[in-house]
Order: structure tokens, then sequence, then C-alpha cells
């Protein structure tokens, strides 16, 4: 290639770069400020699987099957069920924790749940310094089951 043609290719490039350039400062962002700004969640956004609570008898959903937990592929979710004084089994957890400091948030435990006892909440703002506090246990997940709207039926909204 010619010096000429290699300035003028150089030129054109100058040239292209800074419309490219331009064009994005005028367009408006896609990007918020966050935490200042809040993001506008799209209805059915899907945040943390959280456990659902029968609202009129106040008792979680969950039958402490186990069946989330074997079909977690990180392994994060522990369930341990209720037992009387006889070893009788109660059909409830005495444990039920996920670890969200490893949850992929995929969905995979919601859909192997065979009582409806799971759903995705639009939360997501969890983060913390500690990863022990990322173990969040029944309490903890049925109480942002009340706080948050879920996804998974009605489009984001609480069925
Ligand atoms: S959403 Fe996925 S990774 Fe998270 S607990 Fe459920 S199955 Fe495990
Ligand atoms: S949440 Fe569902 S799948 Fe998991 S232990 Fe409870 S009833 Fe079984």
């Amino acid at each position: 290639m010619s010096v000429l043609a290699e300035i003028w290719q150089a030129a054109k490039s100058i040239v292209v770069g800074h419309a490219v350039t331009w064009r994005s400062t005028t367009r408006p962002p896609v990007t918020v400020n966050y935490p200042d700004e809040r993001p506008d969640l799209p209805k059915g956004y899907r945040g943390i699987p959280v456990l659902k609570t029968n609202l009129e008898t106040g008792q979680l959903n969950c039958t402490a099957c186990g069946l989330c937990a074997r079909s977690c592929p990180v392994n994060v979710i522990e369930v341990v069920e209720e037992t009387d004084e006889n070893g009788k089994r109660l059909r409830r957890p005495k444990v039920f924790n996920i670890d969200m400091s490893r949850c992929m948030v995929c969905n995979l435990c919601v859909e192997a749940c065979p009582f409806d006892a799971l759903e995705m909440a639009n939360h997501f703002e969890i983060a913390d310094y500690s990863v022990p506090n990322l173990i969040f246990n029944k309490e903890q997940l049925a109480e942002i089951w009340k706080q948050y709207d879920a996804v998974r039926l009605a489009g984001g909204e609480k069925p």
C-alpha cells in the first residue's frame, strides 16, 4: 500500500471512530446509577428462590421431601425433615437452608418441587461481606417470599 493510501486509511478510521463515539454519547444511557437510581425490573424478573407460605394457615408448603435439594446442580439446598419424639416423620422441614452465595438462580429447584413450595422472588440485593450470612434459613426464605413479588406464576404477581 502506498504512503498516501495509508494516510487516507488512517484518516478515515479516525473519522469513523469519532462518529461512533459521537453517536454513543448522544444515545440515552442503558445503565442506571445503582444504588442511587433503582433499576426498573421487567415483569417476570427472576431473583432468588424462596419458600412459599400458605397464607391461610401460615405454614410452609414444604413437606421436606428433599427433591429440590437432589435437583440442585450445585448442591446448595439443605433439607432436614422434622420428626416427633418417636422418630415419626412430620412432613415439614426442621432445617431448610439455601446457600445463596453459590445459587445460580437456575429455577431447577422450583421446577422439581411437587408441592408448590418454592418460588423465584424478584429479590436480588443480597450482597454481604460475610459468606455465612448468605446461607438463608427457612424463616428468612419465607419472609422474603412475603415481601417480594414472585415470578413463577402470573408473570410477576403473587398467585
Ligand atoms: S435456583 Fe438452581 S442453583 Fe439455586 S438453589 Fe435452586 S436449583 Fe440450586
Ligand atoms: S421445597 Fe418442595 S421439593 Fe423442596 S423439600 Fe420442600 S416440598 Fe420437597
